[in-house]
């Protein structure tokens, strides 16, 4: 075997292995508990930034530099090992530097020697300087605790957002359909407007095409009506168009679409009913219009025309056609139902 080293004497060897400790450890102690003499190497003063042999040589000057928060936890681990509980002593802790600073250290040692007793006659150790590794270790946690907490309030304020956001749309879901209603509803009788009556029928018209069914179309418009008005007033004309408009709407069936085409003219779709049965439903609510007592004295007649559609009909088409038979109603004395003779 190779020797490095060979020495004639053992404060020869003495130097070479002090000279070795300065240069791979950064303090080396020696505790003689008897004598109560703790021996510390120049690199462990240097370390810390004292100078050489600047404290007494005994364990209080060790206690009298660890930090006050890692004291209780330094002293329960040293206890532990010297009463044998734990098999090695290694531990991190702050040591107080001459600038007033802590630096972080890891303290190993063993013991070497014991007492016939069981207790410590020596033991030696060694200090090394841990702070950069120990900086950047709580620097990374630092910074990763706060990309966590980035994170987490980026959630929160995107939940935030995202809450609102379903919030505007109910709203303006809403919005749209008070809109929509409000564009498809008659102001005055709340029925149907001219806006929707022409989008049911055109659905009615493709589905009268699809299934082969029969779709008929009524128009009727209220008798002398001026001359109402000019009796009465507007207002009790209002309220005219407002009671009929009621009376009609609670006697057709659910499926029927009725709308106010405009002034004292109605519209009535109704699907799946031929003229002859439109005739019929019609020429019911003629009369039930005309028994019916508005005010004292005051009644209204109204004048039907009906048509049924046929298959190639533009709604312009059909609705001359309606409006031919309202004008023969009106033409035979009013208070009468006309539909196309087949
Ligand atoms: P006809 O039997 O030929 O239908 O006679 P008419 O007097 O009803 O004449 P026409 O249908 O041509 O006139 C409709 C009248 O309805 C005109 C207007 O005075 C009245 N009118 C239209 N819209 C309203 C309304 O919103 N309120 C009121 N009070 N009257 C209206
Ligand atoms: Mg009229």
């Amino acid at each position: 075997m190779h020797k490095t080293y060979q020495h004639s004497s053992a404060s020869a060897s003495d130097h070479t292995l002090n000279t070795i400790l300065n240069i791979i450890v950064e303090g080396v102690w020696d505790w003689n508990s008897n004598t109560k003499v703790v021996t510390r190497s120049p690199s462990w003063y240097h370390m810390l930034g004292y100078e050489f042999a600047a404290f007494r040589k005994d364990v209080f000057t060790w206690e009298n530099i660890i930090h006050p928060e890692d004291y209780p936890r330094v002293m329960h681990e040293f206890e532990r090992y010297i009463s044998g509980d734990i098999n090695a002593y290694d531990i991190e802790y702050r040591c107080k530097k001459s600038d007033d600073s802590y630096l972080w250290i890891a303290d190993r040692g063993a013991i070497i020697a014991r007492n016939t007793d069981g207790s410590v006659d020596r033991m030696i150790g060694a200090h090394h300087d841990i702070h950069q590794q120990v900086m950047a270790q709580t620097d990374l946690i630092e910074k990763n605790n706060l990309l966590q907490d980035s994170h987490l309030s980026l959630e929160k304020v995107i939940a935030q957002k995202t809450d609102e956001l379903a919030k505007k749309n109910q709203q303006l879901e809403r919005k749209i359909i008070e809109v929509e209603s409000v564009s498809n509803i008659d102001p005055l009788t709340e029925i149907a407007n001219r806006k929707l009556f022409e989008t049911v029928l055109n659905k009615e018209i493709i589905r009268a095409d699809r299934y082969h069914h029969p779709l008929t179309l009524v128009m009727f418009d209220l008798d002398k009506f001026k001359e109402i008005n000019d009796q009465y007033g507007h207002k009790v004309g209002d309220n005219i168009l407002c009671i009929i408009s009621k009376l009609v709407a609670q006697n057709i069936r659910d499926v029927d679409l009725f709308a106010r085409w405009g002034g004292d003219e109605f519209v009535i779709i109704f699907p799946e009913l031929s003229q002859k049965q439109a005739h019929q439903t019609s020429d019911k609510l003629r009369e039930m219009i005309s028994q019916y007592q508005i005010k004292d004295k005051i009644s209204v007649t109204c004048s039907f025309g009906i048509a049924q559609y046929n298959s190639g009909d533009s709604i312009d088409s059909l609705f001359k056609r309606v409006d031919k038979q309202l004008y023969i109603s009106k033409a035979q004395g009013r208070n009468q139902v006309y539909s196309e003779v087949i």
